[in-house]
């Protein structure tokens, strides 16, 4: 039985949808009142309802997190609904899908603005908080995609989440300071609205290469998050954990067709 997140404010970037809605719904369940942020109102307003009919407390904000006075925005927006600003779940990113001869310059900096500027952008605007606080928790939804494995068409994203990596190095370090920790999820192939849009296809090829044979629920991912926000998690810092049901130890097909 982990401690209790019960009555910390909590942000979560990309909370609207898929692997963020369900770190917004793991925590909202554990008591924490959620702060959802994302562009598009109708998602996040549904994101609101559901999590407020399961008896949780939320709210959203609508902002883009790769622009920096919309992250402030989303922080003041968070202090006059919840109070505080306890801990922050940097999982807002997009996947487009483009091999390099038809990728554009404008294409790798959206990519990296999305998934890597806002990461640093969402961090930098809680430290204030942190410090007031006398404590902070961050978690960065990474990937396996970049660090670990590649995948045509995505080199732009691979850079960003591997660069995600790189960042929670020395931010663990700045932020030690604050009596802050900031550590990543590297998440598999998770079933979410943005997954699905890839096609049945790849969906049924990835889950036959995943040694526990399914695909990743958002659940796992937001248990994985919540860990990393416990008090028994706060000698941790600056780490990551793959979640992904084996996908990545394959060593070929041969190994997986032996399971
Ligand atoms: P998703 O279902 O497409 O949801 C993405 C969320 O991010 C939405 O709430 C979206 O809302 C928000 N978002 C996108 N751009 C934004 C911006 N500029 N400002 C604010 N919010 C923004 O994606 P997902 O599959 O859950 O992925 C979430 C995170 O997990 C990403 O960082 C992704 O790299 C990572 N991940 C996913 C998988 C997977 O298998 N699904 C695997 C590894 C890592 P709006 O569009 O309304 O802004």
């Amino acid at each position: 039985m982990l401690s209790t997140i019960a009555g910390k404010t909590t942000i979560v970037t990309g909370g609207s949808k898929g692997i963020g809605k369900g770190i917004a719904k793991v925590f909202a369940a554990q008591g924490a009142k959620v702060m959802i942020a994302a562009r598009t109102e109708e998602a996040a307003k549904a994101a609101v309802a559901e999590i407020t009919a399961a008896g949780g407390t939320a709210a959203y904000h609508l902002c883009d997190v790769a622009d920096w006075a919309e992250v402030e925005g989303l922080i003041t927006a968070t202090k006059a609904a919840f109070g505080s600003v306890d801990i922050l779940c940097a999982n807002a990113g997009i996947f487009p899908q483009k091999k390099m001869v038809d990728m554009s310059a404008e294409d790798w900096d959206g990519v990296m603005a999305t998934n890597l500027k806002s990461t640093f952008l969402c961090v930098k605007a809680c430290i204030p908080e942190f410090e007031a606080n006398g404590q902070g928790r961050v978690i960065v939804t990474s990937s396996i995609t970049g660090p670990v494995t590649g995948y045509p068409g995505w080199s732009h994203y691979g850079a960003s989440k591997a660069g995600q990596l790189g960042f929670i190095k020395t931010a663990a370090m700045e932020l030690a300071r604050y009596n802050t920790t900031i550590n990543a999820v590297m998440p598999g192939n998770i079933v979410t609205e943005g997954l699905e849009g890839l096609g049945e296809g790849y969906l049924a090829t990835m889950a036959a290469s995943i040694p526990l044979k399914r695909l990743g629920s958002v659940e796992d991912i937001g248990n994985a998050a919540l860990f990393f926000a416990s008090d028994e998690a706060g000698y941790i810092t600056g780490q990551q954990i793959v979640v992904d049901g084996g996908q990545i130890l394959p060593e070929s097909l041969e190994a997986i067709a032996e399971i």
